[in-house]
């Protein structure tokens, strides 16, 4: 049996009111590090003494491995749909890939949990949604709002906050952040386009030898030796970065979607394992890596996405045994734009957080250690360094949360594109492209042109290229 904290038994309760008020469609938001696995769990075997059927419903492997495991924890006999799964059963609980289940048919369901909902605006969710219209659907997720800034309302009638991010902080569940921010990009001329900004112009804003030598500076002043993720703006940034690392001594790796699945999880297990300190990507690791160890978030990748932003600070908020706070190192103006991340955030249908209009509190930066603090906090001095606040700082007041419109059919290319070249990226050698290519109806040229372009990614990055010629 597993103990619940008083602030998940208040979620569930909170939760089965609104079902009794007939709200059949909730959205649960739990922080990183709320424990939403156990909340969920509980939900579960709450149903069950009710004889309920219930599917469990997640994105990634590792989520639907952790959460079969914490059922079992809690004594659930379950099943579980994915493929090449051995669990195969006929009991009332399932835990269920999305791609899995939209293949296969559908067991009957009167509770569906959907995680990471965020997610869920695909063609995949709309017709589970669709097949179990008559099921109570309740949504997990950190961030209530669609990559695309949208709201969940067009699939969830109610929505309740399990426990405010401060609150984790208070009672240890998380680890509080420092802030530093000795570097703000002027993003006021850059393009928006997909919702974001565009692309090309942030890298080439970002992706300067002045801003990079900055970033390992001030990495050694306030983080050094601190295992550490940092989120590119490029994939060349990205590089650049590690590079101006390695001039500095100081061990770092790059990543991003083109990097070969195998050597991917090779480095992050390097990383995990203490091989070498600063791990640098381009758009892979916003959600799912979970390394408690990681104690430093260097952000230069500027964004409008308050999801993005939330999700990089929580790959280093997790408690660990090797540290009492995590470092953000903020040189893409995060803190400006969406404020501090344990800000207390109202979430709304809508995709919007609200903030509560007395915390809204201005950005300060230090002028002695950066340290990014909030002056209606800290009134008299830097909490860092014990600089004086002067009377007239200069405050830069937080812009409000701004979303730009996108469609979801335009979010929907982004992560087809994406899936697609992660999917690339465990091909090993010739053959395996050429039977990809084959599965996706492409001419066989694709296959030789995509090998001869991971020998040269293989090449350029230093590594081995594969001498055996595939038959
Ligand atoms: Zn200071």
């Amino acid at each position: 049996m597993i103990e619940l904290r008083p602030y998940q038994h208040n979620a569930i309760e909170n939760l089965r009111r609104a079902i009794a008020n007939g709200n059949r469609r909730v959205l649960l938001q739990a922080a990183t590090g709320a424990g939403k696995t156990i909340v969920a769990c509980e939900m579960i075997r709450l149903a069950m003494m009710k004889s309920k059927r219930v599917i469990f419903i997640a994105h990634r492997k590792e989520i639907i491995t952790q959460t079969s495991g914490k059922l079992d924890a809690f004594g659930i006999n379950h099943g579980v749909i994915m493929a090449n799964h051995a669990r195969v059963n006929n009991h009332a609980v399932q835990v269920a890939s999305i791609q899995t289940l939209t293949r296969r048919d559908k067991p009957p369901a009167d509770l569906i949990i959907i995680d990471e909902t965020h997610l869920a605006c695909s063609a995949s969710f709309k017709q589970i949604l669709k097949h179990y219209h008559n099921a109570t659907v309740i949504g997990l997720t950190a961030t209530p709002t669609r990559l695309d800034g949208k709201g969940l309302g067009e699939i969830y009638s109610d929505i309740i906050q399990v426990v405010p991010m401060a609150q984790l902080i208070e009672e240890g569940h998380l680890v509080k952040p420092r802030v530093f921010a000795p570097f703000t990009p002027d993003m006021k001329n850059v393009r928006k386009s997909k919702g974001d900004y565009d692309a090309i112009q942030t890298a080439n804003l970002m992706d300067r030898k002045e801003i990079t030598a900055n970033i390992v500076k001030h990495w050694a002043t306030s983080a050094a030796n601190r295992k550490t993720i940092v989120f590119a703006s490029s994939v060349e940034h990205s590089k650049n970065i590690v590079a101006e690392f390695e001039a500095a001594n100081i061990s770092a790796k790059h990543l991003d979607a083109n990097t070969p699945a195998d050597l991917r999880d090779r480095t992050l297990n390097e990383w995990r394992e203490g091989h070498f300190t600063v791990l640098s990507n381009m758009g892979l690791f916003i959600e799912g890596l979970d390394v408690p160890a990681a104690a430093c978030c260097i952000l230069a990748r500027p964004t409008k996405s308050l999801t993005i932003y939330l999700q990089a600070v929580g790959r280093v908020m997790r408690p660990h045994e090797t540290k009492t706070d995590c470092v953000i190192l903020d040189c893409a103006g995060l803190t400006y734009e969406h404020g501090f991340v344990d800000d207390a955030r109202e979430w709304t249908l809508d995709g919007k957080a609200k903030k509560q209009r007395e915390e809204i509190s201005a950005v300060h930066i230090c002028d002695e250690c950066f340290a990014a603090y909030s002056k209606a906090q800290h009134s008299d001095e830097c909490p860092e360094c014990g600089t004086k606040t002067p009377v007239e700082a200069k405050i830069i007041e937080q812009a409000e949360v701004d979303m730009v419109e996108l469609t979801p059919s335009i979010v929907e290319q982004l992560r087809a594109k994406r899936m697609k070249f992660l999917e690339q990226s465990k091909c090993k050698t010739l053959e395996d492209f050429k039977e990809l290519g084959k599965l996706r109806g492409y001419k066989s040229g694709w296959a030789y042109l995509k090998w001869n372009e991971r020998k040269a990614w293989l090449e350029a990055n230093g590594y081995p290229v594969p001498t055996e010629q595939p038959k």
